[in-house]
């Protein structure tokens, strides 16, 4: 794949003053904190979406929010482009700096600082991957819920400035919907704290600017997320469709009828057989069309949920219901959806987009 995107012309002033940039930002950072040789810029060359490839001027790990600030500060004063990266698992190119930029990766930045139960919220660096903050806390029965399907890799910075989501989203919003507060150090190294532990904080509501910024209003170095309590129990149960127009009939009328699953994911065949192959998830290789429909809580509430959710499905044709019937069964449905994009890495032509639809037409735009 190629991209058509017009790259602006790197600053030749810049670049005519390469060494001394690279010297001067090595007195700001701790040993081995600043990445400049041609061999070591190869892995940021490109993020996700790998269709864009530019080597930045020189890449900086710091270590703590004093580190990121003196770097910011000093690029602030001499006009030097600088582009946070987190995982640089962007499928959009956001994580790549052009010839004249500064990567500020926030990789080394990867502590969490505080787990605060009775607020229930986690103050975490900027660099700790989504999937951490669940596993630190579910000894105690909580949860971090947004979950990208990338959240081995990716970090808090990384969902704050891409206000990511995943397949819970349904019940439990995206990142803006758990943000509480963060850590951001400005364009020009001053340090401001946004929100905090609480569900409102005394000022303007700058936090939701901030949330999908992609990096472009500072740089975040810490967060404060909120952190849910984990429910009873959850089962996903899929169900293939004779169509993708009567899945997505019944997702529209399970929504009209005022259930909130906590997931849905919608597959057509093509994608079926492709994650069927990669993952052995079980899927039904007869149906033209998927659901993955997750319920949660206790046995009584998700058996009355999931009761209810049959019946329509059933005004809809559904040719298959089958319920997770153990943890690992329920591990392996969404192991073959969450592998869908290495999955799709078999085929040659697959093209991610994102689309938002209304809910009352998803089933004429499928
Ligand atoms: C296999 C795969 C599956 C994916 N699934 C999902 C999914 O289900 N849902 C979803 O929403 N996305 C998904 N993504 C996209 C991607 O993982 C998310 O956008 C993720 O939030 C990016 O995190 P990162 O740490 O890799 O950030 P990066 O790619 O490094 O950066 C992303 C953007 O955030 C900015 N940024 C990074 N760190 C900071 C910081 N500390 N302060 C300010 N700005 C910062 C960067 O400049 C860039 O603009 C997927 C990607 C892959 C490869």
């Amino acid at each position: 794949m190629t991209g058509t995107i017009a790259f602006r012309e790197p600053d030749a002033g810049i670049l005519a003053r390469r060494e001394t940039i690279i010297d001067e930002l090595q007195a700001l950072l701790p040993e081995d904190a600043l990445v400049h040789e041609a061999r070591e810029l190869v892995p940021f060359e490109t993020d996700a979406f790998l269709a864009y490839h530019r080597v930045p001027l020189a890449v900086c790990l710091p270590e703590t929010t004093e580190d990121v600030a003196r770097v910011l500060g000093y690029c602030h004063e001499n006009g030097i482009p600088v582009v946070p990266r987190g995982a640089g698992t962007s499928l959009a190119g956001g994580a790549i700096g052009q010839e004249d930029a500064i990567i500020l990766g926030l990789s080394r930045m990867n502590r969490i600082l505080d787990i605060d139960l009775p607020n229930r919220a986690a103050v975490v660096q900027a660099g700790v991957t989504n999937i951490a903050i669940s596993e630190a806390v579910a000894p105690e029965g909580f949860f971090y819920a947004p979950d990208p399907s990338s959240q081995l890799a990716c970090t808090i910075g990384g969902n704050i400035g891409m206000n990511s989501g995943g397949a819970h989203c349904l019940k439990y919003g995206v990142t803006t919907n758990n943000l509480l507060g963060v850590k951001l150090v400005l364009v020009d190294g001053t340090v401001i704290d946004l929100g905090g532990k609480m569900l409102d904080s005394g000022s303007l509501d700058l936090l939701a600017l901030v949330c999908g910024s992609e990096g472009q209003l500072g740089i975040i170095t810490e967060a404060t997320v909120r952190l849910l309590a984990k429910p009873e129990g959850a089962r996903p149960v899929l169900f293939g469709f004779p169509s993708s127009e009567s899945a997505g009939a019944c997702v529209t009328d399970i929504i009209a009828a005022g259930i909130i699953p906590v997931a849905i994911e919608f597959m057509d065949k093509p994608a079926i057989e492709i994650c069927e192959a990669f993952a052995h998830a079980g899927y039904p290789l007869d149906a033209a069309a998927l659901l993955i429909i997750e319920v949660e809580g206790s046995e009584e509430e998700m058996e009355a949920m999931l009761g209810r959710i049959v019946t329509i499905a059933e005004t809809h044709g559904v040719m298959a219901v089958r319920r997770s019937q153990s943890a690992t069964e329920a591990a392996l449905i969404w192991k073959g959806r969450k592998s869908a994009f290495g999955a799709t890495g078999r085929i040659a032509d697959y093209i991610c987009m994102d689309g938002t639809v209304p809910l009352s037409q998803l089933s004429y735009v499928l």
